[in-house]
């Protein structure tokens, strides 16, 4: 038996005005495109690739590979950067025939410059080679923009059911187990979705605590158990999209029985509509949580979490307001990860390690996470930047920001600053301990995350305060400009209706 795969993953947050290009595809540690080889070494990490090749391995099956993509979320990609990598897997899939089937590892939020969904057009073009009768399957990412041509193209799909994502490796594994099960004639795919008119913030999905989402979420994995429901999926949706079908959806592929797939898909929509008003997210105002935080007893970790400019959401990651309150409040023993700014990187290699130096930092690339602060301090670290990652999530990979520096402000035992040149996704403790900074050992920890950070935080931290700064990743959905979305939605319209939903 041999299955192709590859594929591109990319979460598009469309309010970052900066495209997302080639370069940041392969730029290693922040992208990274693996080919052929490349994507079998992935086997054991702690990512899709993780488990789908060692499922393949356990089953006997010759996994052929392309070329899969990678990168962090960002602004819509380049419609050149897309082209080239489609161009790749449509060539590796092409030089593989004849196939059994076929595994695309997609993220399912990816919108390009000119084209709000990237994966349904991507699904079609695999499948136009392949044709008909050799089944698809592609794992998703919990936070898929579900598109009609997605669903319409695969024979299955099969998404994440943890946040922070702790089990891409499952997963993976999982949309292997189908498509071979497929394939052998072992079970014959059915396919249903429900898409409800709700966004919600991403907090409001997190399954490391009772979330809305999760009581959905726990009831796909009650549905998995049951004869003939062979995968259930709760999309939480990417609300930092403005395309047509962002959104909370389902996915329910059953073996043969199309009706049991339409019924399970609107039993888990019905649970999140149900609870539409429980996924609104009120964050802490900043200087209660610096308060808070310095008021509390000796040795207490108080992670401050940025969600609002949470790289892994899109954004610059060089927003202000919480470094500023520290300033204000005369803060100690904390450690900020991470403000985006090339230049004053730039100005701390300039000066020097152990330099005084007085310089603005953040608030350049788009002027919605708070202004330029100005800040003093001593340059005490420069460091080239790439880090392996410690996990759970991720674990085996590298990560890049860049060259980084870590600035100390208010002297030994104040704010130690990290300056990146890159935008970063603090999710993992080898964030601070890569550049000195002991986690365990400060007061308060700010991460620029919208929830990830919690797998290898959540352990260490006395509390976790999701905090009230500005952003393009905002649970504050009613701030944004949305010109695309379909409409009514939830919470946007308050007559927002799910027409599945019996009326009263
Ligand atoms: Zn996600």
């Amino acid at each position: 038996m041999r299955i192709v795969t590859g594929g591109i993953a990319q979460e598009t947050n469309t309010f970052q005005w900066q495209p997302t290009t080639l370069a940041d595809f392969e730029r290693l540690g922040f992208g990274g495109v693996a080919r052929g080889a490349e994507i079998l070494a992935l086997e054991g990490t702690g990512t899709v690739y993780g488990g789908a090749v060692a499922e393949a391995r356990r089953l006997g099956v010759e996994l052929v590979p392309t070329t899969y993509g990678g990168v962090m979320p960002g602004g819509r990609v380049a419609r050149a950067a897309y082209d080239a990598l489609a161009e790749e897997i449509l060539t590796g899939v092409r030089a593989a025939l004849p196939v059994d089937g076929v595994l695309l590892v997609l993220h399912g939020a990816m919108a390009l410059a000119d084209a709000d969904d990237a994966e349904g057009p991507l699904l079609a073009a695999v499948r136009e080679i392949v044709g008909p009768g050799v089944p698809i399957v592609a794992p998703l990412d919990l936070h898929t923009n579900l598109s009609d041509e997605m669903v319409a193209v695969a024979d299955g799909l099969v998404g994440y059911k943890e946040y922070p994502h702790v089990d891409m490796p499952q997963t993976g594994a999982a949309a292997l187990r189908m498509l071979v099960a497929t394939i052998r004639g072992e079970i014959r795919p059915a396919m249903a979705f429900a898409r409800l008119p709700l966004i919600v913030p991403n907090q409001a999905m997190v399954t490391t605590w009772q979330s809305p989402l999760k009581d959905a979420i726990d009831r796909a994995r009650e549905l998995e158990r049951e004869p003939g429901v062979v995968a259930a999926t709760v999309l939480g949706g990417f609300p930092f999209a403005d395309v047509p079908f962002a959104g909370v959806s389902t996915i329910v592929v059953t073996d043969g029985d199309t009706a049991l797939a339409r019924r399970s898909a609107d039993e888990l929509a019905a649970i999140c509509w149900a609870q539409r008003d429980d996924f609104a997210v009120r964050p802490t105002p900043i200087g209660e949580a610096i308060a808070a935080a310095m008021a509390a007893p000796a040795g207490s970790v108080h992670v401050l979490a940025d969600i609002a400019d949470s790289g892994a959401s899109g954004t610059a990651g060089d927003g202000t307001a919480i470094l500023r309150g520290l300033i204000e409040a005369g803060a100690r023993s904390a450690a900020v990860a991470q403000i985006m700014d090339a230049e004053a990187v730039a100005a701390c290699a300039a000066a020097g390690v152990g330099s005084e130096i007085s310089l603005t930092v953040g608030g350049k690339h788009d002027g919605l996470h708070g202004p330029p602060l100005s800040v003093t301090g001593r340059v005490r670290l420069i460091h080239e930047g790439s880090f392996p990652l410690a996990g759970p999530m991720g674990a085996g990979t590298m990560a890049s920001r860049g060259r980084t520096a870590v600035l100390e402000i208010g002297g030994p035992g104040g704010i130690e600053l990290q300056l990146t040149e890159l935008r970063g996704h603090p999710h993992d403790l080898n964030y601070f301990r890569a550049f000195g900074i002991e986690p365990t050992e400060r007061r308060i920890l700010v991460l620029k995350s919208a929830a990830h950070f919690r797998a290898a935080f959540e352990p260490i931290a006395t509390r976790v305060v999701e905090v009230d700064a500005p952003g393009i990743s905002s649970p504050k959905l009613t701030g944004f400009a949305y010109e695309r979305l379909r409409r009514p939605i939830y919470p946007l319209d308050a007559e927002a209706w799910w027409e599945r939903e019996t009326k009263p």
